[in-house]
């Protein structure tokens, strides 16, 4: 585990003799030094201004050091999921064009690249392994970056995350960013007293947005973990008096179901979001933790986040209203914006809005017109101006020519006695074009009762919702942070 215990980003406050007491703490004038240190060192493995520079790590501390080093050189971070496989990496390295990569996971991860005979796509590729070995050399230093520096150059290439498909690269600015770090901030008062859990992983735009750059922007301290483990969240939760929690709606999920009370008494926010937050799952989380979850809602695309509850007024099922800065419609088919309570996409228009997918002018101009940037969410708004989204609309079943939203029948099967999670999809029908399938994990030690489900949802749903298939599983395939793959379900679908 690794604690950044940090005070002032530029260090130009006096560093708390405090943080520098547990032997994995840092300050923000560690922060910088190391920052630096690892400046020299890119410098001198050849990373210049413009390069592409793929940085693969699991959380930590040096993660944030390499990030700020690559971007600080003019260079364009591209974080790479560490979780995926030799395949998934060479195709990242390739489409991303990218000149060098940073790792501490060298060796296991050229091994792989090697055995399954990827050398194509890497050929060009030079590893930076900086594991153990930068704090004992010196460097000479890099040159300091220009002071005209443009905030509208690349900073970052987000390979999202792939629910939708071949992952595309999400190119966002240094202006993108900082700007959303700055309203996020605005409607989430962090301040330099909290201490921030950072456990979802810092290659995804929303941990890193929120729980690393608006922390540092707002002089917090950051707790790091390397990944989500209920009871061991919990204990660095109390022991490094954590104030502030970044979470998706999976990590919500298993918390409501240990702990008690006194483990988040000092928390001041929960802050969901990357996907729909079952209202069941925020209603068990209340009643054991005393803690509204406030949900949030953004992508990649958009650095990422786009609406949030405020902290004061949240509401159940929203995922609030538009960050300060971002305009954000809900359209219909033909562009044209509906009227409240009328389903519709989500565009979104602002300053933390990506300037395309890298090298992929179609996808693109498909995805961004006259600076509006196409979600495929749909959502409809309240006359308070809170959103509610509604499905994705790749997610959206058509069933005999009507619609039907797949989680409005997941918060049912959430909300049912046994059932831990759920996630339904639409699978081929000769006569009906497509018809709605299940797939439920259950709780230790519970059956599943097929009549039962059926009839409570027929008692809550329109005949036409109602799945025809159940399939009870031992999990159900995620990604890293913790979005259902509805991908995966369908292929496997179509496969069987
Ligand atoms: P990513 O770019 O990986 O962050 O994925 C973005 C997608 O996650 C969005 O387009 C939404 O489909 C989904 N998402 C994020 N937050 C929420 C939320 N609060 N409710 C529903 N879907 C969400």
């Amino acid at each position: 585990m690794h604690v950044l215990f940090v005070h002032d980003l530029v260090g130009n406050k006096a560093a708390d003799s405090q943080a520098f007491a547990g032997k994995d703490k840092v300050t923000y004038a560690d922060l910088q030094a190391y920052v630096s240190k690892y400046r020299d060192y890119f410098y001198a493995t050849g990373i210049r201004t413009g390069d592409n520079v793929g940085l693969f790590s699991r959380n930590s501390v040096e993660f944030i050091y390499s990030y700020m080093a690559i971007v600080s050189l003019g260079a364009v971070v591209v974080p790479i999921n560490f979780q995926l496989t030799a395949r998934e990496v060479a195709f990242i390295v390739k489409d991303a064009n990218m000149s060098r990569l940073v790792t501490m996971e060298y060796l296991p991860l050229e091994r792989e690249l090697e055995q399954q005979r990827y050398q194509q796509e890497v050929s060009q590729l030079v590893i930076a392994d900086f594991s153990g070995m930068i704090n004992q050399k010196t460097f000479p230093a890099a040159p300091a970056l220009k002071t005209d520096f443009d905030e509208n150059q690349p900073c970052a290439i987000i390979y999202t995350s792939g629910t939708t498909g071949t992952p595309k690269g999400a190119v966002l600015t240094h202006k993108n960013l900082i700007s959303n770090a700055r309203a996020f901030r605005e409607v989430m008062p962090v301040t330099a007293e909290d201490n921030v859990l950072c456990v979802l992983p810092m290659y995804h735009c929303f941990s890193w947005t929120c729980a690393v750059l608006n922390s540092l922007l707002c002089g917090a301290a950051i707790t790091i973990l390397e990944a989500f483990a209920p009871k061991e969240t919990l204990a660095a939760i109390k022991d490094y008096k954590v104030t502030v929690i970044y979470g998706v709606p999976p990590m919500y999920n298993f918390l409501a179901r240990v702990g008690s009370r006194e483990d988040l008494a000092g928390i001041k926010y929960c802050v969901s979001g990357g996907a729909s937050l079952p209202e069941k799952v925020a209603q068990q989380f209340a009643e054991k933790y005393g803690q509204k979850i406030i949900e949030g809602y953004g992508l990649s695309e958009a650095s990422p986040v786009v609406t949030l509850n405020p902290p004061q007024k949240p509401k159940y099922c929203s995922i609030g209203k538009a960050l300060p800065g971002l305009e954000v419609k809900v359209i219909d088919a033909h562009g044209q914006v509906v009227p409240p309570g009328i389903v519709g996409q989500i565009a979104v228009r602002g300053p933390s809005v990506m300037k395309g997918y890298f090298n992929l002018p179609a996808d693109s101009s498909n995805a961004l017109k006259d600076g509006w940037l196409y979600t495929g969410d749909l959502a409809y708004q309240d006359a308070e101006g809170y959103f509610f989204v509604v499905d994705r609309l790749k997610d959206l079943i058509i069933s005999n020519g009507e619609n039907i939203y797949p989680r409005e029948i997941e918060e049912l099967l959430y909300a049912y006695p046994g059932i831990l999670e759920a996630s339904v999809i639409g699978v081929p029908d000769e006569l009906r074009g497509q018809v709605a399938r299940a797939y439920i994990v259950l709780a230790a030690g519970q059956k599943f009762d097929k009549k039962k489900v059926r009839e409570y949802l027929q008692a809550n749903l329109a005949s036409y919702k109602i799945p025809r298939d159940y399939c009870i599983v031992d999990a159900l395939p995620k990604n890293q942070t913790g979005k259902i793959l509805k991908r995966v379900l369908r292929e496997q679908a179509c496969s069987s």
